[in-house]
């Protein structure tokens, strides 16, 4: 077991460090779903407009080596929750790549999320969007401690009138508003089939903003999970046709719109000084999508690899006054962030592995990030560590989004400072290095304990 990353225990909390202007702060979670690195203006695209996001980047911190949870949705958004590796709570299978309509599992019950450990501290707490970890009643927010949920059960490409192959696709290209038969949830029902796409993003938003003057004088918690870019791109009529990136610039000008009008309503409630404002996505870009995908930009590959472009993401953190504004290169990852937000309202769950540490003296300037390793997971499997900058490759999936991972027979090593692209293998020039990672993969994989598979359980067919 790593002790730099793991048993983050209750006692553990980490360094003194700020104290916040009053009280525990709110805090806004954004996620985008299968947005890439590349994608936004902050870090390089050079077409797509986010003037909203651009200006959180410059008041706040652009963190640009940050990492989700998994290549894939349902994994990531498991680790996101909990701060803990999607496998230790069988959120990740070899059987499936994420959960699907079929689906009988979800997120166990035993696990502690983030608005469940914040709302032992008085926090109140809604979610808006795309879960993903289960849509059985009892796997639902309602049950993992949202006091408040309105959104999709999972992606919205799922109940599609034909099988994944070329029809489907050819419908994602040129998706109908009743294509894609998704329902929407609201207060533990459906309320809405199939969802009328063009103007959920919008009211996610409305929603959160009626969320936040609802709750303005007590500390709440809002996770707004985007089911965009995720194809199939829908638009609102007041975004469409808007972008020259096309309805994909479309999708990410209607969330930066989305974000202005979150910081509006704290700027008008005078709330900013007391919230964190955190903006990133789940994933790298789905490149099998071609054109409708986003771009990893600088990194190599997508959605469902394990190289960078599968799971490091853009990640802004926006907190005036407290947090000051710069660009981190420190690695941080999604499993930091309920370490963070317990050292913030003072609640860390106790009795369990964790698999993050506290970012707020890195958010603060007032110390680093205690992250210095990440573990690469596709599925179960281990694929890839990186140890500060060197990132060793045990198994991966050569070229192409649907190939089948395959065992290397000699591991490849890149030096992610040198070489964020990872094109040039140095293992035979750094035999040390690769032996040190392998050591610490498998002092790793020691340190998890096998669980029942929750993604790969579906329904019986009548
Ligand atoms: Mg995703």
């Amino acid at each position: 077991m790593n002790s730099a990353l793991i048993a983050v225990l209750l006692g553990l909390a980490g360094p003194a460090g700020v104290s916040p202007p009053s009280g525990p702060p709110n805090i806004i979670l954004i996620v985008a779903d299968d947005m890439g690195w590349g994608d936004l203006p902050s870090y390089g695209h050079p077409v797509i407009k986010t003037p909203q996001l651009d200006r959180i980047a410059r008041e706040g911190q652009r963190w640009t080596s940050f990492y989700s949870g998994a290549p894939y949705c349902t994994a990531s958004r498991a680790g996101l929750l909990t701060g803990r590796l999607p496998v230790r709570s069988g959120m990740a299978s070899e059987a499936r790549t994420v959960l699907f309509p079929d689906s009988t599992g979800g997120l166990p019950a035993t696990e502690i999320t983030i608005p469940e450990m914040l709302k032992t501290r008085g926090y109140a707490t809604a979610m808006m969007g795309k879960w993903h970890l289960g849509h059985l009643p009892r796997h639902q927010p309602e049950n993992h401690g949202f006091d408040l949920y309105f959104g999709i059960p999972y992606s919205n490409d799922m109940d599609a009138p034909f099988p994944d192959g070329p029809e489907k696709n050819a419908l994602i290209r040129n998706p109908k508003p009743d294509s894609f038969n998704v329902p929407v949830f609201s207060g533990g029902r459906i309320v809405e089939r199939p969802a009328r796409q063009q103007t959920l993003t919008r009211r996610y938003i409305e929603r959160s903003i009626e969320f936040i003057r609802a709750n303005a004088r007590k500390p709440f918690f809002l996770y707004v999970a985007h089911h965009a870019p995720h194809v199939p791109l829908f638009a609102h009529a007041d975004f469409a046709g808007g972008s020259p990136r096309g309805a994909y610039g479309d999708v990410l000008a209607e969330m930066d719109d989305g974000v202005g009008r979150l910081r509006a309503v704290l700027e008008e409630l005078g709330l900013e000084r007391n919230t964190l404002l955190i903006f990133t996505s789940d994933n790298g870009p789905w490149l099998a999508q071609r054109d409708i995908a986003g771009s990893s930009g600088h990194l190599r590959d997508g959605k469902g690899t394990t190289f960078e472009g599968g799971v490091r993401v853009p990640a802004l953190f926006w907190w005036p006054g407290t947090i000051p504004p710069g660009v981190v290169d420190q690695m941080g990852a999604f499993f930091d962030l309920l370490p963070t937000f317990a050292r913030l309202a003072g609640a860390l769950p106790e009795g369990r592995v964790l698999d993050g540490g506290d970012l707020t003296p890195a958010l603060t300037g007032t110390g680093p990030s205690p992250r210095r390793e990440y573990f690469y997971y596709r599925g179960s499997t281990l694929q890839a560590v990186r140890s500060g900058p060197y990132k060793a490759h045990f198994v991966t999936r050569v070229e192409g989004h649907d190939q089948s991972p395959r065992t290397l027979d000699r591991p490849w090593l890149y030096d992610l400072d040198q070489d964020v692209e990872e094109r040039y293998d140095i293992a035979s020039e750094k035999p040390d290095v690769v032996a040190r990672l392998k050591r610490l993969a498998d002092e790793h994989r020691r340190g998890v304990v096998p669980v029942e598979d929750q993604i790969a359980p579906r329904a019986a067919r009548n």
